[in-house]
């Protein structure tokens, strides 16, 4: 197999130093970051390559496009995460074939999750996607609303909440970015204060993982910084 510069594989060591560079500087062990590699428009080639490198971790966005893709890459033990927004009629196939789902925004998503999921299959992990800046149409829940699903949701006995996920717009500056999942981050930490047991903070993205490692992100969701720009949208 040829190895040139346009392979995933070096994007993939390029993106997994400034990981391990981020956290470290942060005062973090490296392995407590994990890389969900997002492939939303990138071809189940690409994911096969990314394997091969030793990602094991994917983000779809879209049901159709990530069931194609699961059904070609079957039986690579992959880890597969749904990031993008939820209709009430796709919960079952997503509750049947995906391990994480990051953009629960509402609680009745999170109730059919749970009764769809299979009885053979692990506890599907939950995140609770929060709007930390309020824009139009980007989904999410306002942080005042998030001790109330999160209450409910913990307690639904086919899933398992496990923390925090946000998409903020890009920010002026690694300030501006770093004081936005800070404050994802303090938000779990309530959470946790009242009861919680939550390990998880799904934020950073190409263009500020660093600054989201620094405020504690234990997942970050990577596409173009790996795969290159997107052939669709993304
Ligand atoms: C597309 C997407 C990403 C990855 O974005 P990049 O800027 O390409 O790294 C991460 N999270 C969500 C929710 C996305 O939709």
């Amino acid at each position: 197999m040829l190895i040139g510069p346009q392979n995933s594989t070096l994007h993939v060591n390029h993106v997994r130093s400034r990981i391990s560079q981020a956290a470290l500087a942060a005062g973090r062990d490296p392995s407590a970051v994990t890389l969900v590699a997002v492939t939303k428009g990138q071809t189940a080639q690409s994911i096969r390559e990314a394997a091969t490198a030793g990602v094991t971790d994917f983000g779809e966005s879209y049901l159709q496009e990530a069931g194609a893709k699961m059904d070609e890459l079957a039986g690579l033990g992959l880890g597969w995460h749904f990031i993008g927004g939820i209709q009430s009629n796709k919960t079952r196939e997503i509750a049947e074939r995906f391990d994480w789902v990051h953009s629960i925004d509402r609680l009745s998503i999170a109730r059919r999750l749970s009764e769809q999921r299979p009885y053979h299959a692990a506890p599907l992990n939950l995140c609770i996607q929060v709007e930390l800046v309020p824009e139009p149409n980007k989904g999410g829940v306002p942080p005042s609303e998030i001790g109330q699903i999160a209450a409910a949701a913990a307690i639904l006995p086919r899933v398992c909440l496990r923390g925090l996920m946000c998409v903020p717009p890009q920010q002026p500056n690694s300030a501006a970015e770093r004081a936005v999942f800070a404050r994802l981050r303090s938000l779990l930490e309530e959470l946790n204060a009242s009861g919680h047991k939550l390990d998880t903070l799904s934020m950073g993205m190409s263009g500020d993982f660093e600054s989201a490692i620094a405020e504690g992100a234990t997942l970050v969701r990577i596409g173009t910084a790996l795969f290159g720009s997107r052939s669709r949208r993304g």
